[in-house]
């Protein structure tokens, strides 16, 4: 077992923190504070290479695997979750496109999600009484005179009203997984009508939408894959994405160590360095082992989904780990701040809200626990 990285890892990991230093880091409280969406920074994520890292170069991707990805979504999240959350999403669409896609698909919408050109991708599953259960969902697409025509609505969808081409489930046949197909649908096709976006705690400069379909026709060839398999799509892409979420989360939380031994060192009190108290130090060893772990584990599951091996259970220990881990991370790193803390004078506030939703999004901490338990249980 080799923990070194590659020259190519070590280059895409290089690249993504000196732009999240140079580009990110200086305006990621103003877009939190404004809730912009931060399309100037996700277009220098394209001029990196960050949009497509796991896609093949002759769709406009680096190909620079999945172990690159977690590296840079690391990187990334420690400076701007919004972006991150924007990135993690719009390369999870594109690998979709490119796993499931046709050749026609692949050529006109990946090039575009990879170089910015389409602000972002949109993974459109869930709805507003199917979350966790994404299986029930109801949003349907009938065929009529040799088009889709889909209603419905959608709930939570990141960047759904600024994405140049959206995943959209919706059921084609009876009720349960298998009646449920995957659509590409482009951003304004007539019929597609997204909601403002909603008042976050967190991850604010990220768009999070509701989206109603209303008799919105797309052609034939908008099926991505075969009609009923669009729940494995959706499952299959959910596992890449948590080790997304995971990155996210141990980046997130390695900021928030970072932020807390630099205020350990300068914060006085009784005479000395709070640093020097043995309560502090405990709390920024265990964050630090911790991270460790998380930073493992993630890079586990992003090794073996490069190397094409089973990962979806350790793709799931990863997120519930990381995420978790994140939250206790970031609300010690208030604790260390002690009242400024509490405050936007320091960023620690800002992950603890960031940080928040990573035990949520794409499945929650509890289903993550079910599917290591139906793993282990069957094995
Ligand atoms: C900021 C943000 C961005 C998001 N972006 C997207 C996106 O881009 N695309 C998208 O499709 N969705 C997105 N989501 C939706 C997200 O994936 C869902 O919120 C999540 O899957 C949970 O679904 P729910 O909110 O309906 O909660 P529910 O499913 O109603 O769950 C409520 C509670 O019940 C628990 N629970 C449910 N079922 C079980 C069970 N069987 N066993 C034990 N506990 C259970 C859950 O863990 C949770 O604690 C986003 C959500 C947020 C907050």
């Amino acid at each position: 077992m080799d923990f070194k990285l590659d020259e190519t890892q070590e280059m895409v990991r290089e690249t993504a923190y000196r732009l999240s230093r140079d580009v990110l880091e200086p305006r990621a409280a103003e877009i939190d504070r404004s809730h912009e969406f931060p399309e100037e920074q996700i277009r220098a994520l394209a001029e990196a290479g960050l949009l497509g890292v796991n896609v093949p170069e002759e769709y406009g991707g680096s190909e620079a695997g999945v172990v690159s990805y977690s590296l840079a979504v690391m990187e990334i999240a420690a400076a701007c979750a919004a972006t991150s959350v924007t990135m993690a999403v719009t390369n999870m669409v594109a690998e979709i496109i490119c796993a499931f896609g046709t050749e026609e698909m692949k050529k006109k919408h990946v090039p575009k999600l990879c170089s910015a050109e389409y602000p972002a991708g949109a993974f459109a599953l869930s709805e507003p009484q199917a979350g966790s259960d994404a299986g029930s969902l109801k949003t349907r697409a009938r065929k009529k005179d040799g088009r889709w025509v889909i209603n419905g609505s959608k709930q939570w969808i990141t960047s759904g009203n600024v994405a140049g081409v959206l995943v959209v489930w919706a059921r084609t046949g009876g009720p349960g997984a298998a009646g449920v197909s995957a659509f590409l649908v482009e951003g304004g096709t007539p019929g597609l009508i997204a909601d403002p976006p909603e008042s976050k705690m967190g991850q604010r400069g990220s768009p999070t939408v509701g989206l109603t379909f209303e008799d919105c026709e797309v052609p034939e060839d908008a099926l991505l894959g075969e009609e009923g398999k669009g729940f494995r799509i959706a499952m299959s892409a959910l596992d890449g994405g948590r080790v997304g979420v995971a990155s996210q989360a141990v980046g997130i939380a390695r900021a928030a160590l970072d932020a807390s031994i630099a205020y350990s060192r300068d914060r006085q009190a009784f005479g000395s360095s709070i640093g020097s108290f043995q309560a502090i130090q405990w709390k920024l060893a265990d964050m630090a082992t911790q991270i460790e772990a998380a930073r493992l584990l993630a890079l586990q599951a992003a090794l073996l989904k490069e190397k094409g091996r089973p990962f979806t259970t350790k793709a799931s220990m990863a997120k519930l780990f990381a995420s978790e881990m994140a939250v206790k991370a970031c609300l010690d790193a208030v604790q260390i701040h002690g009242g400024y803390g509490y405050v936007d004078d320091f960023p620690v506030e800002r992950y603890l809200r960031d940080v928040r939703t990573t035990t949520i999004y794409e499945g929650t901490s509890e289903i993550q626990r079910l599917v290591i338990a139906r793993n282990l249980l069957s094995s």
